[in-house]
């Protein structure tokens, strides 16, 4: 079966089985491109991913740091507590003493303790003003956490849809190359697939643009030219190998190269005129 259409397949002149391989080669270009920017696509949802992480741990780092705060303001009050409670021993026994040297010394210690309790209320004051700060930023970090977590919930979604309609678009591509595939002879596919697979941008089909091969853009010598434009061989290119193509062979009703004579025309009577009014 397969034998009989590659039979059948041989028969073909050269000019249609460059044609198949062109139409082949557009198709396969297309898959190539689908594949390539779904790859480049999960990378927006990777960013807010990230920048939600970075988010995430500086609120939990907030939080620990606010923690720490009113951990050391209670051990502060703890401070003052026990000043007071010293005043309060110290008052008692200033009652007993028997002299003045003894009451001085106490007095002093009431003093340092009143310090002690004034230094430990300015730094609970300046803890509390810290405190107050850093709850704005950690309100901040939370409300701009849950704006980029929606933001990735939608981008997610569309990415999905995305992912989803370019796999259609991929599988209904693939199908066309397959179909193409079977019209091309088994030696002449195995070749186009060799040269496609050495290629970087994945051409092994080119066309020739401006004397020199589409592929590596090395210039084409003319009479090669006019050899590919005969189309009863194939001709690859002399330095990458890639199959060389005259750009309107799949032009089949003529209508590119018609396209192409008149802007040449229209060209041609532009400077004619130029250089008339120059004259
Ligand atoms: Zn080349």
């Amino acid at each position: 079966m397969v034998t009989n259409n590659n039979e059948k397949l041989q028969e073909l002149t050269i000019e249609e089985k460059l044609q198949n391989l062109y139409e082949l080669q557009r198709v396969d270009s297309e898959i190539n491109k689908i594949v390539t920017l779904r790859g480049e696509l999960p990378l927006e949802v990777q960013d807010l991913e990230d920048e939600l992480a970075g988010l995430s741990t500086r609120i939990e780092n907030l939080k620990t740091e606010l923690e720490e705060l009113k951990k050391v303001t209670a051990q502060r009050n703890m401070d003052i507590k026990k000043a007071e409670d010293a005043i309060h021993k110290y008052s008692e026994q200033m009652q007993d003493v028997r002299n003045n040297r003894q009451y001085d010394a106490l007095n002093k210690e009431v003093e340092f303790q009143n310090l002690e309790i004034e230094l430990q209320r300015k730094r609970i004051g300046e803890s509390l003003r810290v405190v107050k700060e850093k709850e704005i930023l950690m309100e901040e970090a939370i409300r701009r956490y849950d704006e980029k977590h929606i933001d990735l919930d939608v981008k997610k979604g569309e990415l999905n849809d995305i992912v989803n309609e370019t796999h259609k678009e991929e599988e209904t591509l693939r199908a066309k190359s397959q179909k193409l595939s079977a019209a091309i002879d088994d030696r002449l596919l195995f070749a186009y697939r060799r040269i496609r697979d050495n290629a970087r941008n994945g051409l092994a089909v080119v066309t020739v643009d401006r004397d020199a091969c589409g592929g590596c853009f090395n210039k084409i010598p003319p009479q090669r030219q006019l050899d590919i434009r005969s189309r009863k061989k194939i001709i690859v290119c002399e330095y990458c190998g890639r199959i060389l193509i005259d750009k309107y062979i799949c032009d089949y009703d003529g209508s590119q190269a018609q396209a192409d004579l008149e802007a040449s025309i229209e060209l041609q009577k532009k400077k004619s005129r130029r250089s008339k009014r120059e004259e």
